[in-house]
Order: C-alpha cells, then structure tokens, then sequence
C-alpha cells in the first residue's frame, strides 16, 4: 500500500470514529510508513524538519502519543524506537520479532489461541500483561546465515 494511500485510510479511520488527525499526526506517521523500520523520536524529528523547518521536538512527541494510543504505530520498549502498526482495522499491537544483531523488526500474527494462555498464564501470577509489549528478541535469518560463513 503506498504511503498515501494509508494515510488516507487512516484518515477515515479517525473521522468514522471522532478522533482528531492533524497534519503532524499524518506527518509522524507517513514518515514511519515510509521507512517501514524501527525509528527512534530522534530520527522522526529531523526527518520531519526536512519538510518542516520549524518543527519542535513536543510536537514529535505529541503526535507520537496519539498515534501510540490508537495502536497505528508501536513502541519497541527494549530500544525505545516506534514501528508503523499493523495496518488494518481493528489496529492492534502485534507481537514483534527483533533481530539483536541487524535490529531488524518483524510483526507476527500471535493466534488469539496463544494470547489467551499468556494472559492466563500471567494471571495465575497475579500478574496484568500489557498486550502492547511481546517483544522475541534472537536472530534473523539473514543474520544467522551470516554467522555460519
Ligand atoms: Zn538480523
């Protein structure tokens, strides 16, 4: 799907369902789908006073937040960089594989199956899983084929 074209559908998610897309929302986010890799706010920033000169580091972090909310992008906790969201509705978090080596990010589908015995798991230790936060840290193929030659 081409960035404007997701854009534009992400444009009517919000507005079927009342939620504001402002410019730098739409910014933020075309600048991770174009990547289609792990940014830090850091990189998002200067890529986005390329187009915007002006543009202050609380605006990245703003539109970020949002767009975290409604799960378009993710959050990759064990190197604090964002990744563009599964890009269909219903937009939820997907579990992520991370490459330790190249630090390539891939999302897997996680069978609804599989969830539920994590959750349960987790419960039975008292413990409230954030469902935003399956990170599989280990090596991507590319990297493991590496190590062999
Ligand atoms: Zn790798």
């Amino acid at each position: 799907m081409s960035t404007a074209n997701y854009i534009q559908r992400v444009s009517d998610y919000c507005s079927q369902n009342k939620l504001k897309f402002t410019p730098n929302r739409a910014a933020v986010l075309a600048i991770l789908h174009q990547h289609q890799q792990a940014l830090s706010a850091y990189d998002i920033l200067a890529k986005l006073q390329q187009q915007q000169q002006n543009t202050k580091p609380p605006t990245v972090y703003r539109a970020l937040d949002f767009l975290l909310q409604y799960h378009f992008i993710q959050h990759i906790e064990s190197s604090s960089r964002y990744i563009i969201g599964h890009q269909h509705a219903p937009f939820t978090p997907q579990p992520l594989l991370i490459c330790t080596d190249c630090k390539s990010v891939t999302q897997i589908g996680l069978s609804e199956s599989l969830k539920i015995e994590l959750d349960q798991f987790a419960g039975q230790q008292g413990f409230k899983l954030h469902s935003q936060s399956y990170e599989f840290q280990g090596l991507c193929s590319g990297c493991q084929q590496g190590q062999v030659s």
